[in-house]
């Protein structure tokens, strides 16, 4: 899930270089996640009444949902812009994450990485912009797995955590 109050936040103080990734890439990614049993959903109906929500990933019905910036009508898919690109690689991870806690759809998201990735990535402030969120803040792992899917997304290709995914999904 991603809080309306973080997106923002995230864009204003981002200093790191995002790496590119066409269309093409993160096609392959939406595909990726259908291979790897993940549900997509473009602009599900929930959407209009999780105003402000970007996307979320729900782990034990393997259910991926994209809310598009332009989003009309409910499953209709509009232009898609860097954010929701962003959406797409920030949710995606989350599937990595649940892989990485045994298993695609257990319901445990476990980081794949060193908390200090993140830092690194995201820099202190931001780090702690993210931190300062009451929902963050109560459950330290949930604050490790969101300020991983922040950092990757902002900081990994469409191509990379696909490829991700696939290793996580052939062991
Ligand atoms: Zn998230």
């Amino acid at each position: 899930m991603k809080p309306l109050n973080l997106l923002p936040v995230l864009v204003v103080l981002s200093s790191t270089p995002v790496v590119a990734s066409t269309f093409d890439d993160h096609l392959h990614l939406y595909h990726t996640l259908q291979r790897v049993g993940v549900n997509v959903s473009i602009n599900a109906p929930d959407c209009h009444k999780r105003q402000g929500v970007d996307g979320y990933y729900q782990s034990h019905t393997r259910h991926l949902v994209i809310c598009q910036d332009k989003m009309n009508r409910s499953h209709q898919e509009v232009d898609w812009t860097n954010n929701d690109y962003d959406t797409l690689r920030h949710e995606s991870w989350h599937v990595a994450q649940d892989c990485n806690g045994n298993g695609i759809g257990n319901g445990y998201l476990k980081p794949v990485m060193d908390l200090k990735y993140s830092y690194a990535v995201l820099g202190r402030q931001q780090a702690q912009s993210l931190m300062s969120n009451p929902v963050y803040r109560s459950q330290p792992q949930v604050h490790h797995v969101e300020m991983e899917a922040f950092a990757v997304a902002s900081r990994e290709s469409a191509r990379s955590i696909a490829d991700k995914l696939l290793q996580c999904y052939s062991l």
